[in-house]
């Protein structure tokens, strides 16, 4: 049978693999993976909605710090290292802990 349907829909939650250390990260099951669980790093990718992809930048974004909101729990402060705009992620269940711990530090 031959169709010719399109797949081409948007995956917000998409694997990736880390830019940074190399780690193959799968999609999270309950909300959207935006950073590596083993390094922290992030790309970035949105202008200015989360998930929105709409930056041409695609730098690395380094963990710069942890802010801890109360309904939402600890978020981890990503910064670009090449254009230097900062954005807030949650910490996600399966990121390291030890990692986390490096950047409380701060
Ligand atoms: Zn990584
Ligand atoms: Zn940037």
């Amino acid at each position: 049978m031959i169709t010719n349907q399109r797949r081409n829909f948007i995956h917000i939650n998409e694997g990736f693999e880390c830019a940074k250390c190399g780690t193959k990260v799968a999609p999270l099951k309950k909300s959207c993976r935006n950073h590596c669980p083993t390094c922290l790093y992030s790309m970035h990718v949105d202008e200015t909605i989360p998930g929105d992809r709409a930056s041409n930048c695609h730098s690395l974004m380094a963990p710069a710090g942890l802010e801890y909101k109360g309904s939402k729990g600890y978020q981890i402060v990503h910064k670009c290292i090449k254009c230097g705009k900062k954005q807030l992620n949650k910490v996600a269940d399966d990121d390291d802990p030890k990692e986390i711990s490096k950047i409380n530090l701060k």
